[in-house]
């Protein structure tokens, strides 16, 4: 056979055999198999195979074209992606990085769909995190440290894990902004935090922030008041006390249980339920506690449960939330057992000074000894911890700055509605959180590495002034930016507590947008167009987001939320140190390249479902791109024909499967649903259009036939630019070669009319094509060997092109 295409070089390589998973023996039909009959032939593609090495490669060409750069003047529509700001902390774990290669995925759709990508990348720098390194490090608590050297010290360890992450973020290909620093951004620079300042001083103006002094959460190992969305809780075996106590008025035993004796000093009252005949006779009497020579009300009241323990409960400030919620409604007043760092106060006599467990086992035995404890179980019981130390948390009444939410869930649920979710059914998850907050948001927090919360208070009547918005404040070491206060008195102090870490986040979408610092480019994206995220921080991260921008702008955050799964061990199991299960990042993809990681990223992982990461899984999808290569290599060896009016029936009947491929894809991309197009895609390619259709029309191709070079051509840059969000390296590169362009300029193809087909004859085809290398097999034959059989009347528009495929007689 000779070709009549001209060669323009001498090819000096084999095309090379694709090798496959072995298990499809159909996909071993190669269409390099008569390569060395056209060594006349050249392919544009000159690279023998796809090499990871090519990807860094590519990724600097794209920066110095500037290709992703976004244009703030540009005329097309505007899409403004919230990318979650990295919190670095060690090494990225490979879950997350998975995800960011998904949101990078996103940004690309919406290019090729003819948008203007606004697509920062962005490093979380703020809280406790980064404290603890230092502490850790320097063995120091924080208090111990002077304030301005603490920071330093954080800032440099934070720059040092920074740097790893961003060089991560462009290893994996991400499109996103790293350079400008208009886009770009860190949130605890200086410009990030005047934002956050600004947006707190706005809420203030409104009324919306108040200053309390009332039990909340408190972490003794982060030393500070944290927010209910800080933690969760667990199942933790503890030992439930049957403590005594004596009715003073009759001198009768009461029993109580307890599984926080320790808090007897701070107990205000005895409650039993009022159906409960054992102790109705004893309402309005007192009760001596134990070891304290103090007496309190019994009383009826419906929190009691008959059928727990004697059926009695005593109420202390604060064993717990119904403690809390009991104080409240019986107007109690609270006595502090417990101090900031998590120690005994005066109140509780010989125990003072000791850390709360050892004061409990330090009174369950004078207990023991003074014959007052009267049976000793173990049970389960649901602690609340501290979601960054593991730490159980504590109830501590204290001074802090609130803001409200209980006012506004309605609005916050308003907003959701106003959201579409990706996947839709986790839209729920935010909603059942807004449904459980209980209490309004502590804001303040006892730590240094933060944004500083912009007050003055005035040293004369204590008046708390809020300066205007705009500058960066920092009230621990600023001079006051007041000359006098309404009372007349001129010195000022500074607030020297920091917001909650939630305060800078939530305001993320604002800063992205322009917020204050780009008043037209904030006209032009707010609010801003997608929110994807992570299923674990929805009733952080989501909610207060909502909560905080509905505030400002009586608007929803986001157009889109898309919210992932996690990324769990090859085994379903969560991923740890501890557990030894943990998979490096930069091994994997220093091993399979970024396009594997990525391709399977996208093809293993379902939208919002939780996925398992495994070597084997994610180097398996390196098989896909060879063969994805080999396909690109041998079509690259024809001409490109760009346009082509009459169509063979084969030609006719890949372009509508191509219809269907890019229908199905557009399906997966609206949704942002990456598996959709990844799978489609590789299906595609691997069973229908590399092994029959390449097969069949190759005789043709080799002669110059314009519509057999047309369509495969045409099938080569669709299928290039449906993969390209999510394989962006080896398209690009395929495109550049065979193109002369870069893909990531070119749009989503689109199907095209004319080229729809009802009934389609891709089964039949298929089987015959089945049958006939089945046979050839079974008979000792190669599938290019000659062989006698014949086409069947329903495959009659094709005969020609079976005839040849098979070399049928
Ligand atoms: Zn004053």
């Amino acid at each position: 056979m000779t070709a009549a295409v001209q060669p323009k070089f001498l090819i000096t390589q084999p095309i090379p055999r694709t090798t496959t998973a072995g298990s499809d023996w159909q996909a071993l039909v190669q269409m390099a198999s008569e390569a060395s009959d056209k060594k006349n032939m050249v392919a544009k593609l000159s690279q023998p195979r796809w090499e990871t090495k090519f990807e860094q490669e590519l990724f600097e060409k794209w920066r110095s074209e500037g290709i992703y750069r976004f244009d703030r003047n540009s005329g097309k529509k505007f899409f403004a992606i919230d990318t979650p700001p990295v919190y670095p902390s060690g090494t990225w774990h490979i879950g997350a990085v998975a995800h960011y290669a998904a949101i990078d995925m996103t940004a690309r759709t919406q290019r090729m769909r003819g948008f203007e990508v606004l697509f920062p990348f962005c490093l979380d720098r703020n809280g406790i995190n980064i404290e603890l390194v230092v502490e850790k490090k320097f063995k120091k608590h924080l208090h111990e440290f002077e304030r301005q050297e603490f920071i330093d010290l954080c800032r440099s360890e934070i720059d040092k894990i920074s740097s790893e992450i961003t060089k991560l973020a462009k290893t994996i290909g991400m499109s996103a902004e790293f350079d400008d620093k208009s886009i770009y951004y860190e949130t605890d620079s200086p410009e990030y935090r005047r934002i956050t300042q600004a947006t707190f001083i706005e809420a203030w103006n409104r009324g919306y922030v108040f200053e309390d002094f009332r039990p909340s959460y408190y972490c003794p190992d982060c030393g500070t008041t944290i927010a209910e969305a800080e933690i969760f809780y667990e199942e933790k075996p503890t030992t439930l006390n049957d403590v005594k106590f004596i009715v003073e008025e009759t001198g009768e035993e009461l029993i109580i249980a307890t599984t926080r004796p320790e808090l007897l000093c701070a107990c205000r009252a005895i409650l039993y339920h009022p159906d409960d005949e054992r102790y109705r006779r004893l309402d309005g009497m007192h009760a001596k506690i134990p070891l304290y020579d103090r007496a309190v009300e019994i009383m009826p009241h419906k929190a009691a449960q008959m059928e727990f323990g004697t059926g009695i409960m005593m109420i202390c400030s604060y064993g717990d939330q119904t403690d809390i919620q009991l104080f409240r409604e019986l107007s109690l007043e609270p006595i502090s057992a417990i101090d900031e760092r998590a120690r005994m106060t005066e109140v509780s006599g010989k125990y003072k000074g000791l850390k709360v467990k050892a004061a409990r086992d330090a009174i369950i035995e004078d207990m023991k000894s003074a014959g007052l404890l009267v049976k000793q179980e173990t049970i389960s019981h649901r602690t609340p911890i501290c979601e960054r130390s593991k730490t159980p948390i504590e109830f501590i009444a204290m001074k802090e700055w609130y803001l409200k939410q209980l006012d506004f869930l309605d609005d916050v649920r308003a907003a959701a509605d106003k959201m579409t979710f990706h996947p839709a059914r986790h839209k729920q998850i935010l909603l059942d959180w807004i449904d459980g907050v209980t209490i309004d948001w502590p804001i303040s927090r006892r730590r240094y590495y933060h944004t500083e919360i912009p007050i003055w208070y005035c040293k004369s009547c204590g008046k708390a002034h809020v300066p205007p918005p705009g500058k960066y404040y920092r009230p621990w070491k600023d001079k006051a930016p007041f000359d006098k206060c309404e009372c007349g008195g001129k010195e000022f102090v500074g607030e020297d507590r920091v917001f909650d870490t939630w305060m800078d986040s939530s305001i993320s979408a604002l800063n992205v947008c322009g917020y204050i610092r780009d008043e037209a480019l904030f006209k032009k994206t707010f609010p801003c167009s997608l929110r994807p995220q992570g299923r674990d921080i929805v009733r952080t991260w989501l909610y207060y987001t909502t909560l905080r921008i509905g505030q400002l702008m009586q608007s929803k955050p986001f157009e889109q939320v898309w919210i992932s799964g996690m990324g769990l061990d090859q085994f379903g199991k969560k991923m740890s140190k501890s557990k030894g299960n943990v998979v490096d990042p930069n091994e994997v993809l220093s091993k399979y390249g970024a396009e594997a990681f990525r391709f399977w990223a996208a093809s293993e992982v379902n939208i919002g479902e939780d996925f398992r990461i495994s070597e084997d899984r994610i180097s398996g999808n390196s098989k896909f791109l060879t063969k994805l290569w080999n396909v690109a290599r041998f079509i690259s060896m024809f001409e490109v024909k760009e346009e082509c009016r009459d169509l063979a029936p084969s030609d006719r009947w890949i372009l509508s499967e191509l219809n269907d491929l890019i229908g199905a894809c557009s399906k997966g991309y609206d949704d942002l649903n990456f598996f959709v197009p990844s799978n489609k895609v590789r299906d595609f390619i691997w069973n229908l259009f590399a092994p029959n259709y390449i097969e069949m029309v190759k005789h043709r191709a080799y002669k110059g036939d314009a519509s057999a070079l047309f369509t495969l051509h045409r099938v080569l840059r669709d299928s290039l630019r449906l993969l390209a969000p999510i394989c962006p390296f080896i398209t690009d590169m395929i495109f550049r070669e065979v193109y002369g362009r870069s893909v990531h300029r070119e749009m989503l193809p689109q199907p095209v009319k004319e080229w729809s087909m009802e009934a389609k004859p891709t089964e039949d085809i298929l089987a015959f094509n089945s049958q006939i290398w089945k046979q050839k097999k079974d008979a000792g034959l190669s599938l290019n060997s000659e062989f006698k059989a014949e086409v069947p009347a329903s495959l009659k528009p094709f005969m020609d092109d079976l005839r040849a495929m098979h070399r049928l007689t």
